[in-house]
């Protein structure tokens, strides 16, 4: 089961010199091991299943190779007790898992892994129907782990200290958790998207998972979904140094670097106060990092 924690999760201003002001919410610090919106996506998922008290419980999920999601399922996991299957793109994968700390991680936790050519894993939802009818049992949360219950689970990165802000900002990878933020907030607060993944459909698909129309997207992709920036990787060094708060390249350092340009393209009217939620995933600076040494680049500090 996961718990709600006991105390509030800190909300820190960073000091910029402008006439707005900036804070982070710092929802990374959750939990060490199931980070950030991933905790709060699979809350009511994993816990409504484990009050069914399947007799044989598995968790099965997707994602790829340094996914945040495979990593908190498996953290979960080893948590709760219950076995765990992760679905992972790229079958040339199984011969060098070892290499991936994300995939080391997820073993170490207990969970099996199943590669799966890219094509196999575009048709997920035949590998869904056919997963659950071999394990009738077990609960199968999509890639991303977004679904109604995740979007509900979201409700909880929201209470009384987040109600006085004009701006809520969030990283888009499904919409998952921008939907939550949209749906749960307050009525006078405006939410920002911020896609780090080009997908024109994203849009609607948040659509069908709140009910209001109070978000806006705006592009953070810095060159498409995964894909390192140089210069991104400069500001989150430059942003860690100045602030002491780490972020990541695939999300929160994307969707930061882009506020800080809003900020200085005065996209937000005087006065405004904007709360961005850091939703994690630090876990993935690791294998960034083996990645970018590869390609002899400036590293991750
Ligand atoms: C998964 C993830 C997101 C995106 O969440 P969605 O609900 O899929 O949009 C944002 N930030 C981090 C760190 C993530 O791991």
């Amino acid at each position: 089961m996961l718990k709600s924690p006991s105390e509030n999760i800190p909300i820190q201003e960073i000091p910029i010199q402008k006439n707005v002001k900036l804070f982070i919410k710092r929802e990374d610090l959750v939990h060490t091991q199931i980070s950030g919106n991933k905790y709060w996506k699979l809350f009511y998922n994993i816990n409504n299943y484990l009050e069914t008290q399947p007799e044989n419980p598995l968790i099965i999920t997707f994602g790829g190779a340094f996914s945040n999601h495979i990593s908190a399922v498996s953290a979960t996991g080893n948590l709760a007790q219950v076995k765990t299957l992760g679905i992972i793109r790229g079958e040339e994968l199984e011969k060098k898992w070892t290499h991936n700390p994300t995939l080391v991680f997820a073993k170490r936790n207990g969970m099996n892994l199943k590669f799966v050519t890219r094509e196999e894993y575009r048709h997920k939802e035949k590998l869904t129907e056919f997963l659950q009818y071999e394990f009738p049992e077990a609960l199968i949360i999509p890639e991303g782990g977004t679904n109604k219950n995740a979007v509900k689970g979201v409700k909880m990165m929201l209470n009384n200290d987040t109600k006085d802000f004009d701006y809520l900002c969030t990283a888009v990878g499904t919409g998952g958790t921008l939907a939550g933020i949209s749906e749960f907030c307050e009525e006078n607060q405006n939410v920002i998207g911020f896609k780090v993944v080009d997908d024109s459909s994203l849009e609607s698909k948040i659509s069908e998972l709140t009910s209001k129309r109070n978000f806006h997207l705006t592009d953070a992709a810095f060159g498409g979904y995964g894909k390192i920036n140089d210069e991104n990787v400069r500001f989150i060094n430059n942003f860690k140094s100045n602030f002491d708060i780490p972020l990541e390249p695939i999300y929160t350092g994307k969707m930061m670097q882009k506020i800080f340009e809003m900020i200085d393209d005065d996209y937000f009217p005087e006065g405004s106060k904007i709360l961005c939620f850091h939703t994690g995933g630090l876990q993935g600076i690791e294998g960034a990092n083996m990645l970018l040494e590869k390609q002899n680049r400036n590293l991750i500090l």
